[in-house]
């Protein structure tokens, strides 16, 4: 019996699903035998402060982990996870329709509200999720969304989900922009996805010209301020704050991640109807909500950065000596001006960029290296993320790595 069951199955050989990845399996298996320690592969074996640890069994100073105010390590912020674990218990076990709404779910989206000044407030597991669900739910089949090319990946799958039309324009080109929404048929819906701070180079958008065209056009606009959240605009708020167009903005999205130190994704808005996305937008129904320790670290580090002036003007000096000791040391930037707590470093080719990657590693520096298909134009980049944390000496340290590295792989 058993061996009539095992000649009808392996009768048909199968289409191997994977063997479409062969072309990344290769280029990585080339990469590794070149000796090069696995990028992708890191593990912080101890995280010793917003900005040190221990990988791969070195003391390693951190410039790419997007902790811009150095929230990880917060004592207020840990007091108050590890509480409400005591008096909440581990996990939620549900959704935040059924049993997943715990006080700490309700108190990090007043957080919010009271962080950007707005009526209404919801609460993703990640940022991926919250584009995703907002994106597809807002905009579905008949309707349009219009967006940069250079969107990030949960803004794309957002588009996917949702079965709108879509309609990319050349990375922050207002005038593309503004061609684009003039042809969309009259009466049909709109969307603009907007990013404040484009993550792979750090340029900012300008959101002030862009925002206006929308709203000539009849369209609604979105922006994901995941890399602006705490650290730019007067109170933190973002991009859309700086260029003082906040109030016209339709939808803001934002993450835990990063600012905030936690994890989590969030929307918030004016708009009097939104409390009914709670009920349609699925990647917020169907899934658990998360734990109430990372809400009640997430509530107490947006209010702390309501108050996080001091710290912006530091984080804001690191951008500036990097981005010009880096310039002066002859690397190529993503950006002429520092724009951003992110600063990309062009690299010749993956190869080159793969030895200078280990090499700083080497020396103790660890900074994230990133490849098509997530750069924009085929770039390979070191992407530095600074942290308000980052004392002045560090940043000096981190540039005589630079240095060595730049000079022992031949890029300066
Ligand atoms: N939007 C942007 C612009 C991002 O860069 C990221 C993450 N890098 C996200 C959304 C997703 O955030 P999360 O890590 O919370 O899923």
């Amino acid at each position: 019996m058993a061996t009539a069951m095992t000649e009808t199955l392996s009768a048909a050989e199968p289409v191997d699903l994977l063997s479409k990845f062969d072309p990344i399996i290769h280029t990585r298996e080339t990469l590794l035998a070149a000796g090069v320690e696995d990028p992708f592969n890191l593990v912080m074996e101890e995280v010793l402060s917003p900005t040190r640890a221990i990988c791969n069994g070195r003391d390693t100073i951190l410039l790419g982990t997007y902790n811009y105010m150095g929230m990880t390590f917060d004592p207020d912020v840990i007091a108050a996870g590890k509480q409400a674990m005591e008096d909440f218990g581990a996990g939620t076990t549900g959704s935040r329709v059924l049993n997943g709404t715990f006080r700490d779910h309700r108190d990090v989206e007043a957080a919010l509200r009271e962080f950007y000044d707005m009526d209404n407030a919801m609460v993703f597991s990640t940022g991926y999720q919250a584009n995703l669900g907002i994106i597809s739910t807002l905009a579905g089949k008949g309707d349009y969304i219009i967006l940069d090319i250079d969107s990030h990946a949960s803004i794309w799958d957002g588009c996917a989900m949702g079965n709108a039309e879509v309609v990319p324009f050349k990375h922050n080109d207002v005038e593309a922009l503004e061609k684009r929404l003039k042809r969309i048929p009259e009466g049909a819906g709109k969307l603009v996805v907007l990013e404040g701070v484009y993550s792979m180079m750090g340029d900012v958008a300008p959101l002030k010209e862009m925002v206006r065209v929308c709203k000539e056009n009849g369209a609604m606009v979105l922006v994901d301020e995941a890399h602006s959240m705490g650290f730019i605009g007067e109170h933190g708020r973002g991009v859309a704050e700086e260029q003082g167009v906040l109030d016209d903005v339709d939808f803001i999205i934002g993450t835990f991640s990063k600012s905030v130190g936690t994890v989590g994704g969030f929307c918030v808005s004016n708009h009097p109807k939104f409390e009914v996305l709670r009920l349609v937008c699925r990647p917020y129904v169907f899934t658990a909500a998360l734990p109430p320790s990372v809400m009640a670290s997430s509530a107490t580090s947006i209010r702390k950065l309501m108050h996080g002036g001091n710290k912006r003007a530091h984080l804001w000096e690191n951008s500036r000596t990097l981005h010009g000791g880096l310039k002066a040391l002859g690397f190529k930037l993503g950006t002429e001006t520092p724009q951003s707590a992110i600063i990309a470093v062009i690299m010749p080719d993956l190869e080159k960029g793969a030895m200078m990657w280990e090499a700083l590693l080497k020396e103790g520096l660890y900074v994230n290296l990133a490849r098509p298909p997530a750069t924009p134009a085929g770039m390979t980049l070191l992407r530095c993320s600074l942290c308000a944390e980052h004392t002045a000496d560090q940043v000096q340290t981190i540039l005589g790595m630079f240095e060595r590295a730049g000079k022992a792989i031949g890029i300066i």
